[in-house]
């Protein structure tokens, strides 16, 4: 009798399904070729990466190649810059297209020639409706269109027009060229759609060479066509333009047949993920930049401290699916904590200082405790944390009248010191205006490296502290949700509490080396990574994420 299956083998999603199939019936000669289309005319965003970790994961699982190629088919919103930032953020994501780099600019020509085979064909004609007229006559989705008055130009016309639209003798707006398919089609982007416009801008890459530039729609299939694209994953917008896609496969001589498949973009609750929203953030100033570590684009995120690795896992967790769905952020956060929990190692900072002086440790005294690097990972090993007279814990780790359910340090009472000594609290100093600023303290030698002796109560509470002589000065800055609205749209503003800078921050020596992009768990603060602007005289550090999630709490206590 055969046994079941222990363990289930892992279903393949609506994609990988369909591509197994073709390899199987020896589709496409069994070749598996992809693409990722970035039109350069932004940053990329997590969004992206769930197209990324789609496109290029299904290739590499079948032996195939995915191609990076830029739709740089609409010069005025694209530059350089962007094209920069996209290859940036690919290779960091840890992706890999060897010498498949490719632009659909280096493809106009022949684009051209194919919209002049279509002419020649009688599939395409020069319009010279304006704007306006032409949506009159475009219908509804209930009423089918009307023919433009154009649209039985002779052969030789069209080419004619179609020629001097390219040499540039007509005005923006003045002809567009469409393909001829059906103005009643039920399907609107069948009724006659452009294929050129004319757009006299300088394209980023091939400068002013070109006056009429072609349409998404058009140059998609063909550029797929042109690089032996087997699978064109895209996102599901594009269903219905389907069959204009494989129109134009049928109706130009191009070299192979690419299929389109759709799926659900990502939508992540308390982020924007618009392209549009996104550069008006940066343009009007209400972030810091493409990168700033707010932002839910792959350098914001990288900024923020986040790791290629937790990025991918995120996308693999949340799958690939055919209809749209919203991702609860929360999601990510937690794909990070579990890497960064693994990875980082654990160092004591205050971020909100209060002074403590320990009145029975004798002045001038250093000692060099050992603590753990990472209870994750025994190979770290342990490091020294020097302990003295005065020392630093956080602000909320005292209170003055706790309540009931606060056991940490408040007058009369011992905590443990992580790491080093149990103390206990015997006097509160306070400024003119009753604020607490010092804590009076005596410590138990008898507790050394946090352990009580045996038969010895321990205390209820282990808090993190650093030594005030040995400690150093750091900016920390304490990122949150960008939005504090579930489901933000293009007109949400920002949540103010996003970004709270503290500049009086303690850490301990261990960080004095601490690089740009470093990672370290804050032990009970939550992970940080060192930002950019640090400097070894002048320490910045970024939160990547909190140790739980405090949202969790807050969306509870809401909907009580
Ligand atoms: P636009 O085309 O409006 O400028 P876009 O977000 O589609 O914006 P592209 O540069 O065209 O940007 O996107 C490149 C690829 O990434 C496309 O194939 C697109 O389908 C995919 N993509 C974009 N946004 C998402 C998303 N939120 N989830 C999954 N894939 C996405
Ligand atoms: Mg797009």
């Amino acid at each position: 009798m055969k046994m079941p299956d222990l363990e289930p083998t892992p279903s393949l999603d609506f994609i990988r399904t369909r591509v197994a199939e073709d390899l199987k019936a020896n589709k496409n000669d069994s070749r598996v070729h992809t693409r990722f289309p970035p039109e350069p005319n932004g940053y990329l965003h997590i969004g992206h990466a769930k197209a990324i970790c789609l496109d290029f994961g299904v290739a590499a699982e079948n032996n195939g190649f995915c191609n990076l190629r830029f739709d740089d088919t609409n010069p005025s919103k694209e530059s350089v810059e962007y094209e920069e930032s996209i290859i940036r953020d690919v290779k960091w994501l840890g992706f890999d297209w060897d010498n498949r780099l490719f632009y659909a600019s280096d493809y106009f020509d022949k684009l051209y020639e194919y919209a002049v085979h279509l002419i020649k064909n009688g599939k395409a004609y020069v319009e010279s409706l304006n704007a306006d007229e032409m949506r009159q006559h475009r219908g509804t989705l209930t009423e089918p269109g009307r023919e433009s008055p154009y649209r039985n130009r002779s052969v030789e016309e069209n080419l004619d027009l179609f020629e001097r639209m390219r040499k540039g003798e007509f005005e923006e707006g003045a002809h567009i060229l469409r393909a001829k398919i059906d103005m009643s089609s039920g399907n609107i982007n069948m009724r006659d759609p452009a294929m050129y416009r004319i757009l006299k801008a300088a394209h980023y890459r091939q400068g002013s060479k070109w006056v009429i530039y072609p349409m998404y729609d058009y140059a998609h299939p063909i550029s797929d066509a042109l690089e032996g694209i087997t699978h064109s994953l895209c996102t599901l917008e594009f269903e219905d333009h389907r069959p204009l896609y494989d129109w134009f496969i049928e109706n130009c001589p191009v070299p192979s047949r690419p299929e389109q498949i759709e799926f659900a973009r990502l939508n992540l609750s308390y982020t924007v993920l618009s392209k549009r929203k996104l550069l008006t953030l940066v343009t009007e100033k209400i972030v810091n930049g493409w990168d700033d570590p707010r932002m839910p684009t792959l350098s914001g995120l990288r900024r923020r401290g986040f790791t290629p690795e937790a990025i991918r896992n995120f996308c693999e967790a949340i799958g690939v699916a055919k209809r749209d769905a919203i991702v609860d952020v929360a999601q990510l956060e937690h794909s990070i904590r579990n890497d960064l929990n693994k990875r980082s190692p654990r160092v004591m900072a205050v971020l909100r200082p209060l002074r403590v002086v320990i009145d029975n440790y004798p002045e001038n005294q250093t000692e060099e405790l050992d603590a753990v690097n990472n209870p994750e990972d025994p190979s770290a090993g342990t490091r020294k944390v020097p302990f003295g007279r005065v020392l630093y814990i956080e602000q909320d780790d005292f209170m003055e009248n706790p309540p009931n359910k606060f056991f940490r340090l408040a007058p009369g009472r011992e905590v443990r010191l992580r790491y080093a000594y149990f103390i206990k609290c015997n006097d509160v100093v306070k400024d003119e205006s009753g604020k607490v600023i010092e804590l009076r303290c005596t410590y138990d030698p008898a507790t050394r490296g946090g352990d009580a002796p045996p038969g010895r109560p321990s205390p209820k509470a282990t808090l993190h502290w650093v030594s005030a002589a040995h400690s150093l000065p750091a900016e920390v800055r304490l990122y949150d949700r960008l939005f504090d609205k579930e489901r933000p749209d293009n007109d949400s503003p920002i949540n103010p509490k996003s970004l709270e800078v503290l500049k009086s921050c303690q850490v301990e020596p261990s960080l004095k080396t601490a690089k740009s992009t470093d990672r370290v768990q804050f032990e009970r603060m939550g992970y940080f990574c060192v930002d950019l602007d640090s400097k070894p005289e002048a320490l910045v550090f970024n939160r990547t994420v909190t140790l739980k999630d405090t949202w969790a709490k807050i969306e509870k206590t809401l909907k009580k």
